[in-house]
């Protein structure tokens, strides 16, 4: 019998391509997702799609009647650093709560596993040193505490009730699907390489460099780009090693590139150069963010496939190229 998934926010960026993942190895895959930022067009045709919010417990319980689940991916959440300074008690809100609704009615319904997206952005400043699981958690934003309070959650969810969980604290996800099926497509836009590679193809402003006096080689931030199909593969990697025990996991690539290291790529892999103009620094922007990834690799020999940042850029525009107004209307 297939492995049957619940992937929440499976309508987006990263999201889309776990269930790409999942369908490609024959499993069934519900995607639970209120489309306030995914797109119906990234749910492949392969999974079901409810339209549905998790505030909503009613909704959350009836999804999760139709198992049995063999896990529960979690990616649904606000997750823009600079709202939640903006809104720290409605982004707390909203992440907290949705993900305690969900772990509570996974206990409840007997799910036996849950992975839950988490992030980079719980960690603090770590100087030149690559992260490692134990670096010091110290949110610099409600968005990174939210994701830290999921994993406490989850933690204690495993002690007392004997869930099973990955928490998985991705780096800077980037790049599209190699097939070409699906992209990055946010509203607005915020990240740096579709930003980046608009620009070039001129279908923005020039792009703004935030900050170029941070203490980096080249003075603008660092930051690890990792491919969001090898983000998806990790997943089903950590997700093996449920049956072991509950684990957590920095997901990069070990190799930090500054901005303009980014805008040179686009510039390589286009032809093109891309317009920009140097900026002030964005509030919360720490000034090196690179992931020592050696815990998943040893514990499942999981290894990035695309990391090189020319093939990350390559598949990003080839998406865009693709597909100038996104996933469309
Ligand atoms: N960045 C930039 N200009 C932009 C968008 C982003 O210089 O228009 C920089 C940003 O300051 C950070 C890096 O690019 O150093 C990656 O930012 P992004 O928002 O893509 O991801 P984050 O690291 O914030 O999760």
């Amino acid at each position: 019998m297939p492995r049957r998934f619940l992937v929440t926010g499976g309508a987006g960026f990263v999201g889309s391509h776990l269930v790409a993942a999942l369908l490609a190895q024959g499993a069934e895959v519900v995607v639970l997702d209120n489309l306030s930022t995914g797109h119906r067009a990234a749910v492949l045709p392969g999974a079901r799609l409810v339209v549905g919010g998790l505030e909503d417990e009613a909704t959350v319980q009836a999804v999760l009647a139709d198992g049995p689940w063999h896990a529960v991916f979690h990616f649904a959440a606000l997750s823009l650093v600079g709202d939640s300074m903006r809104d720290p008690i409605g982004y707390l809100a909203a992440n907290v709560g949705n993900g305690l609704r969900l772990i509570a009615a996974c206990v409840r319904a007997g799910v036996p596993r849950v992975v839950l997206s988490s992030t980079a952005a719980l960690f603090g400043d770590s100087g030149s040193a690559a992260i490692t699981e134990d670096a010091a958690i110290a949110p610099g934003s409600p968005y990174g505490d939210s994701k830290w309070m999921l994993e406490r959650a989850l933690a204690w969810a495993g002690r007392i009730h004997g869930l099973r969980s990955a928490s998985l604290r991705y780096f800077n996800a980037a790049g599209a699907d190699p097939e070409g099926r699906l992209g990055e497509d946010h509203r607005p836009e915020t990240h740096l390489v579709p930003l980046a590679i608009d620009a070039m193809l001129g279908r923005r402003d020039e792009l703004a460099v935030f900050g170029t006096d941070y203490p980096t080689p080249d003075g603008t931030c660092i930051r690890d780009y990792i491919h969001v199909t090898d983000l998806a593969e990790a997943h089903l990697a950590a997700l093996a090693r449920l049956d072991h025990a509950s684990v957590t996991y920095n997901l990069g690539t070990a190799t930090g590139h500054s901005v303009l290291d980014v805008l040179h790529s686009v510039a390589r892999v286009s032809g093109r150069t891309v317009p920009h103009r140097l900026a002030p620094r964005r509030p919360g922007d720490l000034a090196r963010l690179v992931a020592s990834p050696a815990r998943i690799m040893h514990d499942t020999g999981w290894a990035p496939r695309h990391a090189a940042l020319d093939d990350i850029v390559a598949t990003a525009l080839r998406w865009r190229s693709a597909h100038p107004a996104g996933y469309g209307a």
